[in-house]
């Protein structure tokens, strides 16, 4: 065991304990003996001192030339590289994930910075023909002001770069508020920032509880967006106050992904993807497989293989090498996929393999639930439509292509989705019927990359798409401008034309 890292708010450039004096523990969710860093408990002045400091730091920030902000990027992907590896460890211990997924997600950040400061160099508007003579009309890109990023603890360091690095590009301050599980990521990450050379105010970190201060910034009247990756429940919170309070939002919430494996599929592929999608991260992605929609002619065959698959997981602490599987975040989380698992009982699912606690030896002292398959799964069971986040696949059989993807769809939730098949008719015919934001052909429903857009459709978020170019409508406003040079008074709206 290691001395607990001591973390601290980042706000105008200094490091700063809360105002209130208060401290949370990060416990390593593999052995909860584990304190891995202790953190500030912050409250609503915390809050303030953070949204004055981005604000004062507004001014000057948006006024930096965009390819010129973009340097400071390119050197926090630098420094993330040579780092890479410290962080990883550290992910692995404070949040759980098996150690190459944890190089993962740091890669990712690393991803994010070379390709969003590109865009430093390009933020490109339109220009278009007036219908005016002697007039000039074009668009341009403004930033939106003080962003709060609000994170959850899954991707502890991709996340906070997806949103902070094209925030930052686009001329906003930020203040990012990390979830309560991962402190130590965020600071480590803040670090960066800092050793980068940002000038003071332009990010900040408040750490606290998501009901305190994620719900203050939110509700401050000095914020001007909120970007926000957690669950519904909070989601949809966040959402009805940025509504009231007339700030914009982006929203990421849950998902319910699905793969369909027909009956012509490869089965030896379809099922690495399915264990992958299902089980990889523990299953605590937003885009992890919780449902398996298979054709009843492969059904049989596909469960078993399956089943031998998931037998040989590995269940251990992520920085262990020999580990598949990582442990449950939290207490909490633990506790939700038990009572799934009660409630898939009682609604007449089969536990095929799993359903329950691990604590055979070391794991007792962690967070472990045993990879699970549940056979019999109806579409209208509640284990077939609520968000489970842990490692539990439904299997839900169907009769043809149709049936498959009317199942697909008829969740309340659409962010990823997959179908394994040859047939590149169904193939061509799901890509367009799915109703999510991600498909994948022949691939898991996990593994997005940095320069597409990520997000999803219904009620997985409110229509924004984060990564790509298509975040960049979440960190701008558009500027139309119009530049008369006629010398005169040119009445558009009025109809000119002389017949
Ligand atoms: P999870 O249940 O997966 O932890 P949450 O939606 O609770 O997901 O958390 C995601 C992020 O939202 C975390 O940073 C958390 O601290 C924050 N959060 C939780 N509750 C609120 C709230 N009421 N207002 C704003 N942020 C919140």
């Amino acid at each position: 065991m290691t001395t607990p890292l001591v973390c601290r708010n980042f706000i105008n450039g200094e490091w700063v304990k809360a105002t209130t004096g208060d401290v949370l523990e990060s416990r390593n969710p593999s052995d909860r003996r584990e304190v891995v860093a202790t953190f500030p408990h912050s409250g609503n002045i915390d809050v303030d001192n953070a949204v004055s400091s981005a604000r004062q730091a507004y001014h000057s920030w948006r006024l930096i030339p965009a390819p010129a902000r973009a340097e400071y990027i390119f050197k926090v992907g630098e420094l993330l590289s040579q780092q890479k590896e410290t962080i990883a460890l550290l992910m692995s211990r404070e949040m759980g994930k098996c150690l190459p997924e944890a190089r993962g997600d740091v890669q990712e950040g690393i991803d994010w910075a070379f390709y969003s400061a590109g865009e430093g160099r390009r933020l490109f508007g339109q220009t278009t023909p007036s219908e005016m003579p002697n007039k000039f009309a074009m668009t341009m890109r403004m930033p939106v002001g003080v962003c709060a990023l609000i994170t959850p603890w899954n991707f502890p360091v991709a996340i906070p770069c997806w949103k902070a690095m094209p925030a930052l590009i686009c001329g906003n301050t930020v203040i990012l508020k990390p979830a309560e599980d991962t402190p130590a990521c965020a600071t480590k990450l803040v670090e960066i920032f800092q050793a980068a050379g940002l000038p003071p105010g332009v990010i900040n970190l408040v750490h606290g509880v998501g009901e305190e201060v994620g719900k203050a910034l939110v509700e401050h009247p000095d914020i001007n967006l909120v970007s926000f990756t957690g669950s519904s429940e909070t989601g949809s919170q966040v959402g009805e106050i940025c509504g009231r309070t007339h700030k914009r939002v982006c929203l990421e919430m849950g998902g319910k992904n699905a793969q369909v494996v027909m009956e012509d599929a490869d089965l030896d592929l379809a099922l690495e993807g399915a264990v992958w999608g299902a089980f990889g991260t523990t299953g605590q992605r937003c885009t992890a497989t919780s449902r398996l929609i298979l054709h009843r002619d492969i059904k049989d065959k596909f469960t078993t293989m399956l089943q031998e698959r998931t037998s040989q997981l590995r269940l251990g602490a992520g920085y262990e090498p020999q580990t598949e599987i990582g442990p449950i975040i939290n207490q909490k989380q633990l506790q939700r996929v038990k009572t799934y698992l009660d409630i898939a009982r009682s609604e007449g699912a089969k536990v095929l393999i799993g359903g329950e606690v691990a604590t055979a030896g070391e794991l007792q002292h962690g967070y472990f639930f045993q990879p699970t398959i549940l056979d019999e799964v109806n579409p209208q069971m509640r284990v077939a439509k609520e968000e489970i986040f842990g490692p539990v696949v439904s299997l839900i059989e169907v009769d043809n292509f149709a049936s498959a993807i009317a199942v697909l769809n008829s969740t309340n939730y659409g962010l990823s989705s997959s179908i394994y098949t040859q047939d590149v008719n169904r193939a061509f015919a799901a890509m367009r019927d799915i109703e999510a934001g991600i498909t994948y052909i022949n691939g898991p429903t996990i593994g997005a990359e940095v320069h597409l857009p990520f997000g999803g459709v219904k009620s997985t978020g409110n229509g924004h798409r984060e990564a790509g170019t298509a975040v960049l409508d979440v960190f701008t406003e558009w500027k139309t401008v119009y530049v008369d040079f006629s010398s005169s008074l040119q009445r558009a709206q009025i109809d000119n034309r002389t017949s």
